[in-house]
């Protein structure tokens, strides 16, 4: 992270009163916590604050603080002097509509490996295991120059940021950096196993149903390099659930051993499907996502693609199949091309 744009940020904050903050469409545990962490630290500064999604926030992510205060709309319905984008590129992967004729100064606050820098500063950190990791170290530089300081709600949602986003302190973003934050984080009087229950432990019945349907779906390569599967609007319809009850599948492919990338394909319209790509080790599933409009990091990448299923199924596939010199079996051709 360049230390020059955290305290260009930080004079940035101090300074303007109206400030809108948003995160990527589908809103993960880092992009809400990152938010509402910064809310909450600017309304103890006295900020005219406000938080705008596109998505409405996952029922896992329920109990965080202020929560019930997120907006979820495509619209800015004031012209605030600021808007800050947080775990993600720049406004177009938010949804938002900015009003025409209107340009406001937009902040952008993120750790991926593909950013554009759309932002007029761009306070970045592609080794920084979360968004939260970098809002923890923004909050706390702006402690020393302000009366508000890091408290035990804000310390919560930064907790929970870098705990998801490290996959519960497990992939290779479990740096001694953020173990150092999260320990840090704990002192504020956080429980551990409070928040991994809320986040992973507390799932209603039905996504159970809808694992059992995905897994009858999971394919695999011919040398075993890799694994997907699926599911469609049938599955939502036949067991209640939503998308946001997908979280996860893309794991169970990519935990069976030998295999490098798994791809979970998941339809949003019948010429429409969301790709989440995941890989153990080498292979940079962002570079392959970035082939089809996505992006995301080395390790945990997706986009969305036009086409039926089976069209969007067969093009990333073979990309996939391509990048690892390996193919899908002929059984699964048929099945997986028509
Ligand atoms: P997920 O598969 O959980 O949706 O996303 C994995 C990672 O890839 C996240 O960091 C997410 O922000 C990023 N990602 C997912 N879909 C897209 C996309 O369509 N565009 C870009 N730029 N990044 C994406
Ligand atoms: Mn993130």
């Amino acid at each position: 992270m360049k230390k020059g744009n955290l305290s260009r940020v930080k004079d940035v904050l101090l300074k303007i009163r109206n400030i809108v903050i948003t995160t990527h469409v589908n809103p993960d545990g880092d992009g809400i916590s990152s938010e509402l962490a910064l809310y909450l630290f600017l309304r103890k500064l006295g900020k005219q604050v406000m938080i705008i999604n596109k998505d409405p926030v996952p029922e896992m992510f329920a109990f965080l603080p202020a929560v019930d205060e997120i907006r979820v709309s495509e619209q800015i319905p004031t012209h605030p002097d600021l808007v800050i984008v947080t775990d993600c590129g720049g406004l177009e992967r938010t949804g938002l509509k900015i009003p025409e004729n209107y340009n406001p100064m937009v902040i952008v606050i993120d750790h991926h490996l593909t950013n554009d820098q759309n932002g007029e500063i761009n306070l970045l950190d592609q080794d920084a295991s979360a968004t939260g990791e970098l809002i923890y170290h923004l909050i706390k530089a702006m402690e020393t120059d302000c009366p508000a300081k890091m408290d035990y709600p804000i310390a919560l949602c930064l907790y929970t940021s870098i705990f998801t986003d490290t996959g519960s302190f497990r992939y290779s973003n479990t740096t001694s950096e953020a173990l150092e934050v999260a320990s840090k984080l704990l002192s504020y009087g956080i429980n551990s196993w409070t928040v991994a229950e809320q986040v992973y432990e507390s799932r209603p019945y039905a996504t159970l149903r809808l694992l059992g349907r995905f897994l009858q779906t999971i394919g695999i390569s011919r040398k075993g390099r890799f694994a997907w599967g699926s599911i469609v609007k049938e599955d939502f319809h036949k067991t209640g659930t939503r998308e946001e009850h997908t979280e996860g599948l893309v794991n169970y492919p990519r935990s069976i051993r030998g295999v490098e990338v798994s791809v979970f394909f998941r339809e949003m319209d019948s010429d429409l499907v969301k790709i989440s790509m995941r890989s153990k080790g080498e292979v940079n599933v962002a570079a392959i996502a970035e082939k089809f409009g996505g992006g995301g990091h080395h390790n945990a990448a997706g986009c969305t693609m036009k086409g039926s299923m089976m069209e969007v199924r067969k093009k990333v596939l073979r990309i996939v199949s391509e990048s690892l010199q390996d193919d899908v079996p002929e059984e699964d051709s048929v099945e997986v091309c028509g």
